[in-house]
C-alpha cells in the first residue's frame, strides 16, 4: 500500500522543542509561564490585535467570548450555518438560541443580504439579536466591509470565528481584528498547530482581562480563593504555548506552501470542464487552509465517489462541512437563506491541503481525480 496522504496533517519545524524543553527546564509546566507570555505577544505582533489570550481551545474561546459579550439564556446570536459544528456549540453552552444565516457565492460565508434580512425579521418578532458570529472557512475571508456596517447600523457586537484563517486578511487586515473579538483554533489539523489549544484576540483591554479571568477559574484578588462569578479551566499550559511558538516562526511559509496546493489543484485540473474552485472576495487573501473543489450538479462523478476513488489510493478526502440548519443538532433553530451552503455541501470536495505534500502526492492526487472524469 502507498504511504497514507492526510486531508491536513500536523506539521512541525523542529523549532518547537526547544520552547518545550525551557519550559521543563524553568518547571513552568502549567498554564503559567513565559511561553505563554511569549505567544500571546508574538500573535498580537503577528495580527495586529492589541490583546491575545492564549486559551485551551478554539471552542473555549468562542464560548468566552459570547460569554463576554453578555450572551445568556435565551438570547439570540446570528451564526454562520455553513461551518463546523464547534462555531455553534458554544450558543448552546450558554443556553442561548442560534439563528442561523446562509452564504453568498463569492466567500461562502456569512451573506450580508440574509444577515440583514435575518436582523430585520428577528427585531419584527419582538426578539433583539445579541452577536454575531460570523465564521472565515477554509480561510477564506468573510465580507467584512458589509457585515461590520450591519453590525454597526443595528449595534450588534461583532465575534470572529477565524479558527481556519489565521494569517488570511481582508483589505489587507488580519481577520480576526474587525469584530470585537476573533478567534483561532491551534487544533492538529489546523494551519499551525499547539496539539490542541486557541486564541482569542480583541482590541478592548477590559475584554481580554475578563476573558483571562474566567479562562483561569474567575478567582478574585484575595490572599485565599475567593469566587463570585462562574469560571472556567480554559488556559493555554506553558507546554502546549512553546509548540505555538516553534510553529508561529514557521507560519508564512506554511501559508505560502498551501496557497501553492491550491493553486496546483487549480491548475491541474482546468481541463475537467465539471470541476470548479472557489474564487473568493477580490479584496481578499486566503491562507488556503484547505483546497475544495465543486463538481458540477451535471456530472455522474459525485463527491462520494471522488472520496472513495481517492481512499482507494490511501488518500484522505472529506466533504465540506455539512451546514448546522441541516444538522439534526440544530434543524429546529431559524434560519434564513436559500439552501445555497446544501448545494456546495453536495458539490464539494476538500482534497488533501497539507503543508508537507511533495509534487508525487499532488501528481498522485490529480491523476486518481483525472481518471474518475474521463
Ligand atoms: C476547528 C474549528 C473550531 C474549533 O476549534 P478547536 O480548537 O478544535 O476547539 C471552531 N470553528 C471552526 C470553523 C473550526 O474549524
Amino acid at each position: 500500500m502507498k504511504q497514507r496522504i492526510w486531508l491536513s496533517p500536523p506539521h512541525l519545524s523542529g523549532k518547537e522543542l526547544q520552547y518545550v524543553q525551557d519550559a521543563f527546564a524553568s518547571n513552568y509546566v502549567t498554564t503559567a509561564g513565559e511561553n505563554i507570555d511569549r505567544f500571546e505577544k508574538i500573535l498580537c505582533d503577528y495580527t495586529g490585535a492589541a490583546y491575545a489570550v492564549a486559551l485551551s481551545s478554539g471552542t473555549a474561546a468562542i464560548h468566552l467570548a459570547l460569554i463576554a459579550a453578555g450572551i445568556q439564556q435565551g438570547d439570540e446570536v446570528l451564526c454562520s450555518s455553513f461551518t463546523f459544528v464547534a462555531t455553534a456549540n458554544p450558543i448552546l453552552y450558554q443556553k442561548a438560541v442560534p439563528v442561523f444565516v446562509e452564504s453568498e457565492a463569492n466567500s461562502w460565508n456569512m451573506s450580508p443580504a440574509f444577515l440583514e434580512e435575518a436582523i430585520k425579521d428577528r427585531i419584527k418578532k419582538g426578539k433583539n439579536p445579541k452577536a454575531i458570529l460570523a465564521v472565515h472557512l477554509y480561510g477564506q475571508p468573510a465580507n467584512m466591509k458589509e457585515i461590520c456596517t450591519i453590525a454597526d447600523k443595528y449595534s450588534i457586537t461583532l465575534i470572529e470565528d477565524a479558527a481556519e484563517a489565521l494569517g488570511s486578511k481582508y483589505n489587507n487586515k488580519h481577520l480576526g481584528t474587525f469584530g470585537k473579538a476573533g478567534i483561532f483554533s491551534f487544533n492538529g489539523n489546523k494551519i499551525i498547530t499547539t496539539s490542541g489549544g486557541g486564541a482569542l484576540v480583541t482590541n478592548d483591554k477590559k475584554l481580554a482581562e475578563q476573558v483571562k479571568f474566567l479562562s483561569t477559574q474567575a478567582r478574585d484578588a484575595a490572599p485565599y480563593y475567593l469566587h463570585s462569578q462562574m469560571g472556567y479551566n480554559y488556559r493555554l499550559s506553558n507546554i502546549l504555548a512553546g509548540i505555538g511558538i516553534g510553529q508561529m516562526e514557521i507560519l508564512e511559509e506554511r501559508i505560502a506552501k498551501r496557497k501553492c496546493n491550491f493553486e496546483y489543484y487549480k491548475n491541474a485540473l482546468k481541463d475537467i470542464k465539471q470541476l470548479s474552485f472557489p474564487s473568493g472576495l477580490s479584496n481578499s487573501n486566503s491562507n488556503h487552509w484547505l483546497s475544495c473543489m465543486l463538481i458540477d450538479s451535471s456530472s455522474p462523478v459525485k463527491p462520494a465517489g471522488v472520496i472513495d476513488a481517492l481512499e482507494k489510493e490511501n488518500i484522505e478526502a472529506r466533504h465540506l462541512w455539512k451546514p448546522m440548519h441541516t444538522q439534526p443538532l440544530y434543524k429546529d433553530y431559524p434560519y434564513y437563506g436559500d439552501g445555497l451552503s446544501e448545494r456546495l455541501f453536495n458539490a464539494g470536495v476538500c482534497l488533501p491541503s497539507g503543508s508537507q505534500l511533495t509534487d508525487e502526492d499532488r501528481q498522485r492526487i490529480v491523476t486518481t481525480i483525472t481518471k474518475l472524469f474521463n
